[in-house]
Parts: C-alpha cells; sequence; structure tokens
C-alpha cells in the first residue's frame, strides 16, 4: 500500500557520478575508470521509501554508498535538507553522518563475530558520546525490543542468531542513533523467502513509527513491490525510467523496465494475460566501456540508429515520471 508523506525532499541527488580508475603498469598509469555511477538524478521525499532496482553490477549499490559519502564522488552533488555534503567539514558533517545509515545486505559478514549484541548496536553510541553506563545499556535494550528482539540478547553473539534475527540487530544498530534517512542495500537479498516478509513489514513498521525515509535497494522488481512508493530503474550506472509503484508496474515506459517487468508475476489475471513476455539477449556491457549514445542499445529490442549516436536525455515525460528513451514521448 502507497504511504502518504508530505512532499518536501529530504535528500536531492543531481547527476551524481562515481568513476574506480583503471590503472596499469608499476607507476599505476591511468588508462580509465570504470563508472559505477554515470550521472544519476533524483529526489527522496521525507517519509517515503525510493525503491532502486537493478541487475548486479548496475551500480545501485554505489549509488546507496556515494549517497552516504562512504565513497566520495567524482562529480555530482548529494544534498540533505539542501545542504551541500561536499561543503560540509568536522562537526558539521559529523552530524550530518548521523542522520544518514546504512542496513547491510549480509546479516553474516556485516557483524563483528567477537563483539557482543550489546557492543555491535552500542557502538554508534559510543562514537557520537551519546550515551554510558546504565543509561547505554537502557537504549540497546530498548533498540532490541524495537526490531523484535528479546532485550536480554544483549550479551549474545552474532553466532547465537539466526539470520533474520542478525538483520534485526543490524536494522537495531542503524537505528540507534536516530537517523532521518536509511539506505537499505538488498537487506532482504540473503535471507530465506519466509524470512523476508517480516523484515519488509519491521522495516514498514519503523518506518511509520519513527519517521525515517529509504531508499531501497533490490535487484528484482519483485522485492521493493510491496514497500516501495516510487521505484527508480537503473541500468549501467544510470537511470532509465523513475515514476511511482503503481505507474512503474501497470504503465512501465522504458525498454528495458518492460523487460524486467515481464519476469515478475502480477496477481492480475487480466493483465497477466495480455502482457508481452520479453527475453533481453546478451549480456550488461562493461561499466568500463559503456556503448556510445543509449547504453542499453546492445540489448535493446526496439533501437533505432539514433540510439547508436544519440544518448537519450533523462525527461519527465507526463508529471512525476521519468524517462530516458528517444521513443518514449512527452505526454505533458
Ligand atoms: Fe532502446 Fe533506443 Fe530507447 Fe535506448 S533510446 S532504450 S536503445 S529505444
Amino acid at each position: 500500500m502507497s504511504k502518504q508523506h508530505d512532499r518536501s525532499v529530504l535528500v536531492q541527488v543531481k547527476d551524481l557520478k562515481k568513476y574506480f580508475p583503471i590503472t596499469r603498469g608499476v607507476f599505476r598509469r591511468h588508462v580509465g575508470d570504470v563508472k559505477a555511477v554515470d550521472g544519476v538524478s533524483f529526489d527522496i521525499y521525507q517519509g517515503e521509501t525510493l525503491g532502486l532496482v537493478g541487475e548486479s553490477g548496475c551500480g545501485k549499490s554505489t549509488t546507496g554508498r556515494t549517497i552516504l559519502q562512504v565513497y566520495p564522488p567524482t562529480a555530482g552533488e548529494v544534498m540533505l535538507e539542501g545542504k551541500n555534503l561536499a561543503t560540509l567539514r568536522g562537526e558539521e558533517m559529523r552530524q550530518i553522518r548521523r542522520r544518514m545509515q546504512l542496513i547491510f545486505q549480509d546479516p553474516y559478514a556485516s557483524l563483528n563475530p567477537r563483539m557482543t549484541v550489546g557492543s555491535i548496536v552500542g557502538e554508534a553510541l559510543d562514537i557520537f558520546g551519546l550515551a554510558r553506563g546504565a543509561e547505554r545499556r537502557d537504549r540497546v535494550e530498548e533498540l532490541l525490543y524495537l526490531v523484535g528482539l528479546n532485550p536480554h540478547f544483549i550479551s549474545r553473539y552474532p553466532h547465537e542468531f539466526s539470520g533474520g534475527q542478525r538483520q534485526r540487530v543490524g536494522i537495531a544498530r542503524a537505528l540507534a542513533i536516530n537517523p532521518d534517512f536509511i539506505v537499505c542495500d538488498e537487506p532482504i537479498a540473503a535471507l530465506d523467502v519466509s524470512i523476508q516478509a517480516q523484515v519488509v513489514n519491521l522495516l514498514e513498521e519503523l518506518q511509520e513509527r519513527l519517521g525515517l525515509t529509504y531508499l531501497f535497494i533490490a535487484h528484482d522488481l519483485s522485492m521493493v513491490r510491496h514497500i516501495s512508493d516510487r521505484i527508480a530503474v537503473m541500468y549501467l550506472g544510470k537511470i532509465v525510467e523513475l515514476t511511482d509503484r503503481r505507474n512503474l508496474y501497470y504503465n512501465p515506459l522504458h525498454p528495458y523496465t518492460k523487460a524486467l517487468l515481464s519476469a515478475v508475476p502480477v496477481p492480475d489475471p487480466l493483465f497477466e494475460a495480455r502482457r508481452e513476455r520479453i527475453v533481453l539477449q546478451g549480456d550488461v556491457p562493461s561499466p568500463a566501456n559503456p556503448p556510445q549514445g543509449c547504453n542499453f542499445n546492445t540489448r535493446c529490442p526496439v533501437a533505432e540508429p539514433v540510439c547508436y549516436e544519440v544518448e537519450p536525455a533523462f525527461t519527465e515525460v507526463s508529471a512525476g515520471h521519468w524517462v530516458a528513451c528517444h521513443l518514449v514521448k512527452t505526454t505533458g
């Protein structure tokens, strides 16, 4: 169900790029770049969940981490409530970092096996000097309770928990310092299907209760279907389509989105019967050597000569519906 959110923008991403240099030889000569994120722009509204979807290697995780400044951007801007993060230093940057957190994909790898749950969840409280002694313990127990774990588990170690419980620990850790914005980087991809819905439900409850804003990253459209208000589809370092969830599922316009959706079952027999199945040929090109023109032209079933020459602009073709494709016309 789509959540109501007011329309004030919390996070603005403008023409963001993240290139990783390719070097060669003992002198590490710069011979090229892996263009992991190649000019993406979007807004994330206060209290909403923006889904970011694409095949593995398309740059979606790098986008999330570059927004959080885990990776310094190569170019472009990230603004939180209008503050350009690139211009912040020292204490101001520290306070902004506190407001933006990351939930990792792999709850097995992201928790230090030698630390107790109390130390893992309370670590950020220590770093920011927010609570000590009994107050710290109370806060950690409160966080464990908030994510549906027994507060008495505070002295246990990660290996004593199931995958779903570990992801709850990861969520408690992210919530410890009261963030506003959380990048959820494929938080359910490593979990059993039976546990995935529980974690999605927990994230939705926490959003409602704490007024959180999410960027929810996933590699397939079925995973973001229930949690997202709007969805951005990414291909080879660029956003190719962005619109609200219902519009994306019922009126996809970009050929890549149509292909992705043709693999997702729809619980509507009439719609299911008349939609086309699209199987993409070939592999995703290397982000170190993207094609000229539209970066989808090597796999697009409807490419025209212009697609090999000119890169399509990311255009608002109708209210709130953005597409990068020469064949999609603006409808006003
Ligand atoms: Fe396909 Fe051309 Fe549209 Fe790219 S611009 S998605 S190649 S039709």
